[in-house]
Parts: C-alpha cells; structure tokens; sequence
C-alpha cells in the first residue's frame, strides 16, 4: 500500500504510522523524524532544517523534495510505504505524483486524522519523546511507566523544541495555511478518505483499519 497521511501535527499521524507500518509491513518514513537525526547528528542538512523547524515553518521545498525521493528510492519502498508528514503543501504533493509517475506506480490512499485545534495544543503541550529512539508520550494521557523514562530504551523523555507553545501556534498557522489545501487536492483525485482523531489512540486505529479495509 503507498498511502499518505494527513492532519495537524499531534493529530496521531505518526502514532499511527508506526502500527500501520508494523501491521502492513512497509516502512513508516517521516519527514520530521529524518530532520530530527539529522538535527541530533549536526550534519549539513541538519543545519538547514533547524532555522525553519525552531520557527515552526516548513523546511524548503527544494530540500525536503530531494530528501524524500532519495528515501523512496531505497530498496524497502518497492512494496508500498506511510508517509508522514510528507506531502505538506500543494507543490510537495506535485513533486510526489510526478516522481510516483516516473516510477510507473500510484498512491492508495490520503488519509486524514482530523483533530480539533484546540485538542491539538492540549496534546502537544503534554507530549514527550524519548530522546534516544523518539518514541512518543503524554504526560497525562499516555505517560510512561517511570515518571521521564522511556519504557523501551530507558533513556530520557524530552519536550520537543519545536513542542513549547509559542512554535505550537505558529506550527498550527503553517498547517492551516499550507497543508489543510492538500485536502481538497487528494479529493479532487479520489484518493481522500478522513477519521476522527479526537479520542483514543485504539479508537483512531479503529476507525484508520476501518478506512483502509484493513479489519
Ligand atoms: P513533524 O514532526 O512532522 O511535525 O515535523 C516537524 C517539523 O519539520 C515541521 O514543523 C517542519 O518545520 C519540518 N518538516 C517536516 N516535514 C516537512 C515537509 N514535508 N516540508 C517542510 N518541512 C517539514
């Protein structure tokens, strides 16, 4: 399956992901996470990104395109893949189809997980992430077993920068300004489908296997 996800960030795109990924068996790729190692490794493009993700804006274009195709590219993507946080704006969502074209294969799906904004800043606000493998946390509706403490690796549990609350807002004007459109795009197209993100996690993972026909 090649699908994209769509919605606010903290709308559970990633949480999502990852039990997708594990369940279909095709890789979870993450624009946001690749920016992060980068980031954490101090490398070029790491530099880069850093100026626009700290100010809650989109990275450029002509760096995030080229990042995505070169990770689509890799073996692992032959049988499908989840983007997430991939595209986010109509020209990213371009870009896609036109390599997708050249590669001679189709997106599935664009699924949406809608969330309110006000629910958004509540759970961005509370998320924690292990600073050592990212896996994600909220201090009040999924914290960890040992209070700051990673339950798989141990290590220690972080407020992303880009998680205080002034970026927040200024990250949720740069969705609804650049990335809601996508919307519309991937309706036009027939690709669209949309869930409610509002409640639990297992509540969202139902209704996403419902979409996808995946019970
Ligand atoms: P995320 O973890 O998906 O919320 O991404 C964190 C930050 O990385 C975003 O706020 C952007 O600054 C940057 N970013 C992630 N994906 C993209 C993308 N497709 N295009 C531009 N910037 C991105």
């Amino acid at each position: 399956m090649r699908l994209v996800l769509l919605g606010a960030p903290g709308a559970g795109k990633g949480t999502q992901a990852v039990i997708l990924s594990e369940k279909l068996n095709i890789p979870h790729i993450s624009t946001g996470d690749i920016f992060r190692n980068n980031i954490k490794n101090k490398t070029e493009l790491g530099k880069k990104a850093e100026e626009y993700i700290t100010k809650g804006l989109l990275v450029p274009d002509e760096i995030t395109v080229d990042l995505m195709k070169d990770r689509l590219k890799e073996d692992d993507c032959k049988n499908g893949f989840i983007l997430d946080g991939f595209p986010r704006n109509i020209a990213q969502a371009e870009a896609l189809d036109n390599y997708l074209n050249e590669m001679g294969v189709k997106l599935d799906c664009a699924l949406n997980i809608h969330v309110d904004d006000e629910e958004i800043i509540e759970r961005i606000s509370g998320r924690r992430v292990c600073q050592n493998c990212g896996k994600s946390y909220h201090v009040k509706y999924n914290p960890p077993a040992v209070n700051g403490e990673c339950d798989d690796c141990k290590s220690k549990l972080i407020q992303r920068d880009d998680d205080k609350e002034e970026t927040v807002m200024k990250r949720l004007e740069t969705y609804h300004k650049q990335t809601e459109p996508l919307i519309e795009y991937y309706q036009k197209k027939g690709l669209l489908k949309t869930v409610i993100g509002q409640e639990k996690v297992e509540d969202t993972t139902r209704e996403v296997m419902k979409a996808l026909e995946l019970e």
